[in-house]
């Protein structure tokens, strides 16, 4: 083609498509959210008037009955509650821990991991040895093993630009590590955080306990004591360390999921699920995890209905309860869907934190992929260029089984393990128009699937 040409076509094609219906509207979405959104007073509110927000815990209800009245107050349809019943952990008093080496005692942060048990009141005290993985340990045999507190301290892989890569290879020591060390006669695990940085920040999250093994406590050392502790090991092998904690599991407690809808005006039946989870850990606020992702999908709702756009098919905002240690809201809104015979096309979750928006995960076939790929002109102008084959998240996972197309929130992940499960995140660390940005994205695709279907 010759320049020129080439040139007369390509401003025909930008010109073409700042007309095109979606274009425009898209182009509304993020002015109404960029110029009007409530959200970041809302996180504001969930984060610092209700703060953390364990399964089972006061503020996870205050944080039920905030939402639902929230959602209330938009004017949506219909908001209404589903009963689940979610795990009752607690922390209790505050984690002692410190290496013990010859005369030189030294405090290092440490906390608990959900669903742990405690110690002994009086703590624990034993000699450390330091593995990188399962089968490290194992070579290590019951022999070695037997009575000491195993020391987990493979750090997340620095290389991976995609951080959620690093924290997959890493977080099985933290999910089974207890058991792993148990089954070889130790008597408590230590876990370095699931972070990149170097700070003293401990960073809880689940673990699991396996049928048949002795239950041995287990808690999240912080990236600088994990490395404080591996130095003083290696010149001293037969130093020892010192914990207590005092958590507990409790029976059962009864909580809800909050869900929010606008009823599809031509095709009701087929619901767009948008989502995060309501619930945090305990030690911070649930700031980017994941109270951005709640207050993001509130907003979707919101926008659209601002705008005066009448979606064709049914939108939900869904507060998923207990992603962090059960993922009973999750399973069980899947369960009611499917007892209610309801038609779910697509769910989109925003549970990576609040950052800069990069584009979606999409989990469906090939032919549902390319559907929504297709859409990347649309979007691309708003930096989200990363739409593909990837993952939704944890609590739309259920409803993949019921035909769903999932579809994962992807912002930049460089900052997120700073703050994941750890005391740091905060309403602080979330920035405005971060939140913002992504709220829009989601909005923009929500509305592509409403418009188009998959
Ligand atoms: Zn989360």
């Amino acid at each position: 083609m010759k320049k020129r040409l080439l040139l007369a076509f390509s401003l025909l094609v930008t010109g073409a498509q700042a007309q095109s219906p979606d274009s425009v509207t898209i182009r509304k979405i993020y002015n109404e959210v960029l110029t009007n959104s409530p959200s970041y007073e809302w996180l504001r509110h969930l984060t610092q008037k209700i703060g953390p927000r364990l399964s089972g815990s006061e503020g996870a209800q205050k944080a039920v009955d905030w939402t639902k009245q929230l959602m209330e107050q938009q004017g949506f349809d219909r908001v209404f509650l589903q009963e689940v019943m979610v795990p009752h952990w607690v922390r209790g008093a505050k984690e002692v821990a410190y290496i013990q080496n010859g005369n030189q005692k030294i405090t290092v942060p440490i906390a608990a991991l959900g669903g742990s048990v405690a110690t002994p009141a009086k703590g624990i005290e034993a000699q450390v040895i330091e593995v990188k993985s399962f089968q490290e340990l194992r070579d290590l045999g019951t022999g070695k093993v037997k009575g000491k507190i195993v020391f987990y301290n493979r750090p997340m892989d620095p290389t991976k630009l995609n951080t959620f890569e690093a924290y997959a290879g890493a977080v099985d020591q933290r999910g089974n590590g207890a058991t792993e060390a148990a089954r070889l006669g130790a008597v408590g695990t230590i876990v370095r955080s699931m972070t990149t940085a170097l700070d003293d920040n401990p960073h809880t999250g689940g673990m699991r306990y396996a049928t048949g093994v002795p239950l041995i406590p287990a808690a999240a050392i912080s990236t600088n004591g994990a490395e404080r502790l591996s130095k003083m090991l290696k010149d001293n092998p037969g130093l020892t360390f010192y914990f207590k904690q005092n958590c507990e599991t409790l029976p059962d407690a009864k909580s809800y999921n909050v869900v929010g809808e606008i009823k599809g005006s031509e095709k009701p039946d087929e619901i767009i699920v948008v989502g995060g989870h309501l619930d945090s850990w305990d030690i911070g606020q649930g700031a980017h995890d994941d109270g951005s992702g709640c207050m993001q999908s509130i907003e979707v709702l919101r926008a659209l209905k601002a705008l005066g756009i009448k979606p064709k098919r049914t939108l939900r905002a869904v507060m998923f309860m207990n992603e962090e240690n059960g993922l009973r809201g999750g399973i069980g809104y899947a369960d009611y869907a499917k007892k209610n015979n309801e038609n779910h096309i697509a769910a989109v979750e925003s549970d990576n934190g609040g950052f800069t928006p990069r584009g979606f995960g999409i989990v469906g076939t090939p032919e549902q992929r390319a559907k929504a790929i297709a859409w990347k002109p649309l979007l691309a102008p708003y930096g989200l260029h990363e739409i593909g084959a990837g993952s939704g998240g944890a609590d739309i996972g259920p409803l993949a089984q019921l035909g769903t197309v999932l579809f994962g929130f992807k912002p930049d992940s460089q900052r997120y393990f700073d703050f994941h499960h750890a005391g740091i995140d905060r309403f602080e660390g979330v920035n405005k128009r971060e939140l913002e940005l992504g709220a829009a994205s989601m909005a923009a695709l929500v509305y592509l699937l409403d418009q188009h279907g998959l």
